[in-house]
């Protein structure tokens, strides 16, 4: 080894450079963030071939006076904090006085400045931070840099550089979630000449439509929730768009863009039950707590953030959600086929859904209440089938539920009535078609249900209520029974002995591949001892990981609710279809099925009306 010497300042800035500026959209990041901290109003973005041969960035800020500019290009030089203790109440989005000096490090070099009050402005260029001498120029108040041949003189980074069209697309994506934190600031991307967003100074809401589209915006729900010094606004996307990815989630913290896994999680804990597996919600999100409460220091790009109480933050963000989904009808939106035109947001996401409300006959809604309740305790409490346990061996217990599978959104008054046009109570409730969905009159235009969807749904949250409230119950064998297993059910059996025995499954190896049963959650009685050991077991080899007891619960919720539903195909009665119906709105969201597919569509007489021409 060759004896210890102090690196030279252009190897260190060439070594911060590799931490920060991994491609031309963390210059970029880093150049707009310098002129919203400068207090811009407008922002002109210019790249060439992805930003790798030239980025420019023009601002209307305070600027930067000549003798300054060495220093701005120095490192650990800033204007934003004097004492360490500043960095718990970091107020701009820069502070390391890291970034132009990394980027100046490993490019050529402009930056050109005029503060406001200054005759003249001046321009200093360095070649790999090598600095000529400070010139005077002409030009507008504010800054403007250019970075041209970002990593000319480290090859290795350059090679790792993807095509332009790429990197153009990240740098995008970096202008994008800027813009995202401060609509009330213009902004514009240009791509090889050609324009790529003009965005004048707006609202979030229109933000968010220059950016994404109009179709998305009707698909918004507003979001605004405070508790004490937490506050949270922006708007989430109704679980009808959503997308298959996570790319579409914005989560602004005091007006800088983060990503944060723990608080992706409680977006999608919101978002359960109400879009498929492998979509993703879709939100803009701000937050805004005292900077002192987090900790913006701990990742070099300031992506990733520590909250000193990031519980309460989980929590605040979930609570704010769910409350906005339980004061919403979340309907599903029916599609248009290709060509036609883009339908209108069947219903105004915040008002009543379908016009003003009619009700059916009082009579009509208590017979099918009569037959819910029937339904519901058939579901659970009916004697099984065929070859099950005799009652007398048999004996119910009640396992109290761990906290975690407890929290759950609390259920909303049943009070909505069902809507029917009364003066049509002697007709069908709805037509049932193919044996598989019904149609539907409302008020505001056509309605399709899925019958198999909705009745589980319905299903699903009386059995999951009926857990939540009273534990859940377990039948236990009076003598238990060998039940034949594959190996690796009989080693998940021994892996999660514990999660079983919180949802009520006791059994103990009994030689080779055979367990013995000597209990099984009660909502599974009607299927014999094996069917039922088998029902368990089969998500924890599925999940290739262990699960949470409130998933596995939430596995069994859904399996019952499934086979005790109306399948896809059966022939319904009148009087059944009018239950259906009438249970709809009972359940806490009847929109989607307990997977996540809508249970129904809606056409509204406007779409109708525009597919035949008539407006
Ligand atoms: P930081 O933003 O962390 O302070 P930078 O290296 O990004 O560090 O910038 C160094 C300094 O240069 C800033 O603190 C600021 O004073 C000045 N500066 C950079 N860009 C601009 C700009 N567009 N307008 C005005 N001042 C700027
Ligand atoms: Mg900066």
């Amino acid at each position: 080894m060759a004896a210890i010497q102090r690196l030279s300042t252009s190897v260190v800035n060439k070594i911060a450079a590799g931490e920060v500026i991994e491609r031309p959209a963390s210059v970029v990041k880093e150049l707009v963030e310098n002129s919203l901290d400068a207090g811009a109003r407008r922002i002109d973005v210019a790249i060439e071939e992805g930003g790798a041969q030239s980025i420019r960035v023009v601002d209307d800020g305070c600027g930067v006076p000549a003798e300054e500019l060495p220093l701005a290009l120095a490192s650990h030089a800033t204007s934003k904090i004097t004492v360490a203790d500043d960095l718990f109440r970091v107020a701009t989005l820069g502070f390391r006085g890291e970034a132009l000096a990394s980027i100046a490090a490993v490019s050529r070099f402009r930056i050109r400045s005029r503060p406001r009050g200054a005759e003249a402005a001046a321009v200093l260029e360095t070649v790999g931070g090598e600095a000529a001498p400070i010139e005077p120029a002409a030009g507008p108040v504010g800054t403007t840099i250019e970075v041209r041949d970002l990593f000319f003189n480290t090859p290795v980074r350059r090679k790792f550089l993807r095509t332009p069209s790429t990197e153009a697309g990240h740098v995008s994506e970096a202008v994008a979630r800027l813009a995202l934190s401060r609509p009330e600031v213009g902004f514009a991307l240009v791509h090889n000449g050609r324009q790529v967003w003009d965005l004048p100074p707006t609202t979030l809401l229109e933000r968010i439509g220059q950016l994404f589209g109009s179709e998305l915006v009707g698909g918004l729900l507003a979001v605004e929730h405070r508790d004490g010094d937490l506050a949270l606004g922006g708007y989430v996307a109704n679980p009808s768009h959503s997308r298959p990815h996570n790319r579409l989630q914005y989560l602004l913290l005091n007006g800088r863009f983060i990503r944060d896994r723990s608080l992706q999680h409680a977006l999608g804990e919101a978002y359960r039950g109400l879009l498929l597996t492998g979509r993703h919600p879709i939100c803009f999100l701000r937050m805004d707590m005292p900077p002192e409460s987090v900790d913006v220091n701990v990742h070099p790009t300031k992506l990733e953030v520590r909250f000193q109480d990031g519980g309460r933050v989980y929590s605040h963000l979930l609570a704010a959600l769910r409350t906005r989904f339980l004061a919403t009808d979340l309907v599903a939106v029916g599609r248009l086929p290709e060509g036609a035109a883009t339908p209108r947001a069947a219903a105004p996401l915040d008002g009543p859904p379908t016009g003003p409300p009619t009700g059916p006959s009082a009579e009509l809604v208590r017979w099918a209440q009569r037959e819910l309740h029937r339904e519901q305790h058939a579901a659970w409490d009916e004697a099984p089938p065929t070859a099950a346990p005799a009652e007398s061996r048999l004996e119910v217990h009640r396992v109290e539920l761990p906290p975690a599978a407890r929290d759950a959104p609390p259920r909303p008054p049943a009070d909505a009535p069902h809507r029917r046009d009364a003066a049509h109570g002697h007709r069908p409730a709805a037509l049932q078609i193919h044996n598989r969905y019904l149609v539907l009159e409302t008020s505001a235009g056509l309605e399709i249900i899925d019958q198999h969807a909705l009745h589980e749904r319905i299903l699903y949250e009386a059995l999951r209520d009926r857990v939540l409230a009273g534990g859940l119950e377990t039948q236990r064998l009076l003598a238990p029974e060998p039940v034949e297993v594959s190996a690796a059910e009989a080693a998940a059996a021994a892996e999660y002995g514990d999660l079983l025995r919180q949802v009520g499954l006791e059994v103990a190896p009994f030689g080779g591949e055979t367990l013995l049963v000597s209990s099984y959650p009660a909502m599974l009685r009607r299927l014999r001892p094996a069917d039922a050991v088998h029902a368990v077991l089969e998500p924890l080899l599925s999940a290739g990981r262990r699960p949470q007891i409130r998933d596995l619960i939430d596995e069994l919720l859904h399996m019952m609710a499934c086979k005790a539903a109306v399948k896809y195909g059966d022939p319904l009665t009148d009087e059944e279809i009018a239950a259906l119906l009438a249970q709809r709105h009972l359940a806490q969201d009847h929109h989607h099925c307990p997977h996540g597919r809508p249970t129904a569509l809606v056409f509204t007489r406007e779409q109708l009306d525009r597919q035949f021409k008539r407006i």
